[in-house]
């Protein structure tokens, strides 16, 4: 028996790096796992024979976080399709760095509705759901950037804090009924995207942690296992930092 058996579980944005790390882990616990992606249809498709192999029920939905109406159609289907939706995760994100005096009005746009608008979207889709079931989890995937800043972030680190106040308002106006919702902070984890920087770049970024290294998904992902289990049961409105010490 799995830390999450009998729950439903909807990811955003689980085709590749966290996310795709938190659905196989939420599967390993047992999980029936529904997922998003968007341009990476082919990875999207696999994944879902791959969760299945678990023995649990998977499903990947295309569909853009960003896109209010999409979401609502989204987590209509997931209900139809799954019969329950107990535990949602707001993953789904982008960067367009860049120096603030270059930053177009599309880069902020577009970070600002993938990375914040999004969780609105899904939030406000799933609550009439939880709420009718008197329990529920939502995990919104923040950054240490979004409670550091950054230089050359403007719009990520922006679209990041902005996720902190909403997961604590959500904690606060949700809480009596029986609905949690919390904030998991990565520092820096490496996945697909940071493989293809420069080495030596890396390895500077490695040497500033005081763990030494950067974190792997799976360990953004077992955070997420916790606050999506009954172990968190008393645990709301809360940031959780999965790095290594970076931001202390
Ligand atoms: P990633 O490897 O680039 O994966 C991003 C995922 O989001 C992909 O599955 C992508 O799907 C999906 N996505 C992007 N735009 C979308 C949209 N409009 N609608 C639906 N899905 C969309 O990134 P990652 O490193 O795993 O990051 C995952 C989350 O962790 C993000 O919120 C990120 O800000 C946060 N984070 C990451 C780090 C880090 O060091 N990696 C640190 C702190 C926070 P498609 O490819 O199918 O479009």
């Amino acid at each position: 028996m799995g830390l999450l058996s009998g729950k439903t579980a909807l990811i955003t944005g689980a085709s590749k790096g966290i996310g795709r790390a938190i659905a196989i882990r939420y599967a390993q616990e047992g999980a029936n796992v529904a997922f998003t992606y968007l341009s990476s249809v082919e990875k999207g498709q696999a994944l879902e024979d791959e969760l299945a192999a678990f023995g649990v029920k998977a499903r990947g939905y295309r569909s853009d976080a960003s896109d209010f109406k999409a979401a609502e159609e989204l987590v209509n289907a997931v209900v139809a399709d799954f019969g329950a939706l107990d535990i949602l995760i707001n993953n789904a994100g982008i960067t367009r760095d860049n120096l603030l005096m270059r930053m177009t009005e599309e880069a902020w746009d577009e970070v600002i509705g993938v990375n914040l608008k999004s969780c609105f979207n899904t939030v406000k889709a799933a609550t009439r759901t939880m709420m009718k079931a008197k329990a529920g989890s939502i995990i919104n995937i923040t950054s240490v950037v979004g409670i550091k800043g950054n230089a050359g972030q403007a719009n990520y680190s922006a679209s990041k804090s902005g996720i902190i106040g909403f997961t604590k308002s959500v904690a606060l106006e949700l809480g009596s009924r029986n609905i949690r919702c919390n904030a998991v902070a990565p520092g820096f984890i490496e996945t697909e995207m940071t493989a293809v920087l420069d080495e030596k770049t890396v390895q500077g970024w490695r040497d500033a942690i005081p763990m030494k290294r950067g974190g792997q998904p799976e360990e953004v992902a077992n955070a997420c296992v916790f606050l999506g289990s009954d172990m968190s049961s008393y645990i709301s409105g809360q940031v959780l930092q999965v790095d290594g010490a970076m931001l202390t």
